[in-house]
Formats: structure tokens, C-alpha cells, sequence
């Protein structure tokens, strides 16, 4: 069937399958719809294997009620309907249980996106929409009534979440970042009450966000850094899979002689990032008609001092992040492994990357290779892109475990005089 082949019924597939894949609903929960200008509707089917989707399993509804497709349109197609009946500016829906936004939902909470600097951005103002049987027209009048307040992401009590966008790219972004926001809360209320961000915090990072390099025009990738470029996106596209970057978060850099280096760019999606897209700093200046990640300046610091390191990854990893939002110390003499790689682990200010780069670029010594920035992201600097890359996912393992661990009992550190020993046997940079 040629209109299943269609755009709409193409990007249905994509996202349901990335919503799947990351764990963000199960195989009956959760559906996805596009309105095209014409008013027709593309929604996914009712009761097929959200693990086994085909493009032509999608339907299409028409403007006139009339249902093309081999399958029934979602039960949840009413509250789809209200929904850009009530806002005719959205044009892509998503809706799904993911398990950390269900725990908000059943305690009748809105996530906080105020944790880290571009969440609120993201995810706009949130709403909550009251209880309604699945399918219902009332389910869609509570929710509708929501997005008529101009609101785009709406809480669902004792179900989910609905996400509205402009397409359906910033639709799942959105609804991928509440739900980030929401797991963040969750670890961080494990260790302490998280701090949320002042409105001084934020006019900082709008203040710094528009400083820009200047540009060069670029003649050419030569086969040397194409080669290099391919290995970073491969880095960029495994750290989204594993969970330690999102969409729209989480900065890779790579040196490519003494001054100059390859950073990932502001806002392109991690999953789908290209060779192509990834930015060349050189001699200071940045390739003409691309934005550099907004750390630029940090990052060209770094490479300025710290001759030893070739590699920096800012990333946002939720267990890590718990200790960035809270007050407890991150400690990484849990294991061996994680002290070798991770060794002192400070916390910087939140204002750290934004107002004294240099300064701060002077702490990434051999024996200081990552810190936690307040509210803000861990940094990772290492010897090359693996090494860098393992020490992240340390960083975000070893978290985790600290999590956990606090259920089960007190944890017991690695003692001095065996830290002593690692050092020597390891031969570790004082
Ligand atoms: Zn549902």
C-alpha cells in the first residue's frame, strides 16, 4: 500500500522504535500521531507488538472519520483528535508510560526541570491532567483542556504522558527529557534533597550561550580527520545507547593537533549525528555555518593547558547527576576500577564552565581527570576517545552502585593505605 510508504507512517515507525528500544514504554502501551495540513491524522495501530511494528502497520485517519490501514487506529485516538482540535499549532503527538514518569504519575507530581540549565527550555511548562478511562472523550477533555492553557507536556494522573510539538522530532525530545528529568529526580532523592536552579543561574547561561568564536571557511575534510570524525559520531551515537547522553545532550571533543579540535554541535540530535556535522575548531576560529557546542570555549581551554589529555566529554548521565544536584560527595573509592579512573572527583561551581574557563581548565591535571559541575554536567577528560568514553561510563556505573548500595547498607571505602598501594601498583599521577 503506497500511502502506508508515506513520510508520516515512516517517521511513526522510527520514533515508536526508539521509544521502544530506550525502554521508554511497553510492547501495548504508549502511541505516536502526525496531522498533516490537509487534517488527516497518522497514528500508530491498536493491540500490534510495538517490538514488530512494519511501516504499513500504520493508519491513517482522514480529515472526513473515513480509516485507511490494516489495522484499527489507537484506542487512545479520541484524546489525539481533541488535542489538535484544541491546538491547531501542534502538529505531532506523543504518548507513553514510561516507568519514571508513571512514579510521578501515581504520586500525582510534576517532575522539576529546573535541575540543569536547558530542561525547562526543552520541556516548556508542564501541566497535569485529571484521571479519565483509557480511550474515554472525558480522558480527552481533561487532557485537551491542558493544551488549551498553551501547555505542550502534560502529566497524566495514575497513566503517563501526552507531549505535543511543532513535529514529531520536538515532540519526543521533549517527552525524552521530562523523562530524563524525572529519572534524575528520582536518583537524586536517594541521596538528598536536590537544589533547583535560581533565575541568576539562568540569566548566566543566556549571557554566556551568546558569546561565539569567530569563523573560517572551511576548504575540505581530508581523509586523516574524516577518519577521525567517523570514530567520534560512533562514540557520540554508543554514549545515547548507553543511556549516558540524550538527544539533545552531551558534548564530545577530540584534539586534533596542538591547537586545534573536533567538538559535537549545539542541538543536532546524538543519535543521528553525522561526520558531517561535527565542528572544527582551528587556530581559534570555528567552520563557517555550523554552531559549536556551547562549552566551546572550556573545551579549547583545556587543550591550551592540559598537553596530557586529547579527549573531553560533558555529559548528564542521571546517576552521576544525582551527586551534581545534591550535596553529598561523590566518592569513588568503591572499587578498584573506579578509583584508578575517576580518582578525586571535586565538585565545581555551577558557574565553573561559563565564567572562568581558563581557571577551571587548570584543574583537569593527570591526577584530576573528571569533576562533577554543579547542577550543570560531569566532565571527562582522557587519553583518546575510548579511554575518555570508558571513564564516563565508570563514572555513571560507579554512581549507580553507590544508589543502590545505600538500600542494602553503609558503604565501606577502600582504605588509605590500600589507596596507597593502587597508586604505586598502577602507577597513578599524584
Ligand atoms: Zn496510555
Amino acid at each position: 500500500m503506497t500511502t502506508q510508504e508515506s513520510r508520516p507512517a515512516r517517521q511513526l515507525l522510527q520514533f515508536m522504535e526508539r521509544i521502544y528500544r530506550y525502554g521508554m514504554t511497553t510492547t501495548s502501551g504508549g502511541n505516536l500521531s502526525i496531522r498533516e495540513e490537509n487534517g488527516d491524522i497518522w497514528i500508530t495501530p491498536s493491540g500490534v507488538d510495538k517490538g514488530a511494528l512494519t511501516v504499513q502497520d500504520m493508519v491513517c485517519v482522514r480529515a472526513d472519520g473515513t480509516v485507511e490501514g490494516s489495522h484499527r487506529p489507537s484506542s487512545e485516538f479520541p484524546f489525539h483528535r481533541l488535542i489538535y482540535e484544541t491546538r491547531p499549532d501542534l502538529k505531532a503527538i506523543v504518548h507513553a508510560h514510561p516507568p519514571a514518569l508513571v512514579s510521578f504519575s501515581i504520586v500525582r507530581r510534576i517532575p522539576d526541570t529546573r535541575l540543569l540549565p536547558n530542561e525547562r527550555r526543552i520541556c516548556g511548562r508542564i501541566g497535569m491532567a485529571p484521571y479519565a478511562l483509557p480511550g474515554s472523550e472525558q480522558l480527552g477533555r481533561n487532557i485537551a483542556k491542558v493544551f488549551g492553557e498553551g501547555i505542550n507536556s502534560v502529566m497524566l494522573e495514575n497513566h503517563g504522558v501526552v507531549v505535543g510539538g511543532r513535529d514529531l522530532f520536538e515532540a519526543f525530545q521533549a517527552f525524552e527529557t521530562l523523562d530524563y528529568c524525572a529519572r534524575l529526580e528520582i536518583e537524586a532523592a536517594r541521596i538528598g534533597k536536590p537544589t533547583l536552579l535560581t533565575d541568576d543561574d539562568y540569566a548566566i547561561v543566556r549571557e554566556k550561550s551568546a558569546a561565539s568564536l569567530p569563523v573560517y571557511r572551511s576548504e575540505g575534510i581530508d581523509e586523516e580527520e574524516m577518519e577521525v570524525r567517523r570514530t567520534m559520531c560512533g562514540y557520540v551515537r554508543r554514549a545515547y545507547d548507553q543511556g549516558l547522553f540524550t538527544s539533545t545532550q552531551g558534548t564530545f571533543s577530540q584534539r586534533l593537533n596542538e591547537t586545534d579540535f573536533l567538538i559535537t554541535p549545539y542541538g543536532c540530535d546524538r543519535k543521528y549525528l553525522e561526520p558531517e556535522d561535527l565542528v572544527c575548531i582551528r587556530g581559534g576560529a570555528s567552520e563557517e555555518g555550523k554552531i559549536p557546542s556551547q562549552s566551546v570555549r572550556f573545551h579549547q581551554a583545556v587543550y591550551g593547558q592540559q598537553k596530557h589529555v586529547d579527549s573531553v566529554i560533558l555529559a548528564h548521565p542521571p546517576c552521576i547527576m544525582a551527586f551534581a544536584v545534591t550535596d553529598l560527595p561523590f566518592d569513588s573509592r568503591t572499587i578498584p576500577e573506579s578509583y584508578i579512573l575517576l580518582r578525586g572527583t571535586p565538585k565545581l561551581s555551577f558557574e565553573s564552565l561559563y565564567n572562568e574557563p581558563e581557571e577551571t581548565a587548570a584543574l583537569f591535571v593527570p591526577s584530576t581527570p573528571i569533576a562533577i559541575v554543579k547542577n550543570n554536567c560531569v566532565v571527562v577528560a582522557g587519553q583518546g576517545l575510548l579511554n575518555t568514553f570508558d571513564r564516563l561510563e565508570v563514572a555513571e556505573y560507579s554512581a549507580k552502585s553507590i544508589l543502590s548500595a545505600r538500600a542494602l547498607g553503609e558503604v565501606v571505602h577502600i582504605e588509605d593505605a590500600e589507596i596507597r598501594d593502587l597508586k604505586a601498583a598502577f602507577k597513578l599521577a599524584d
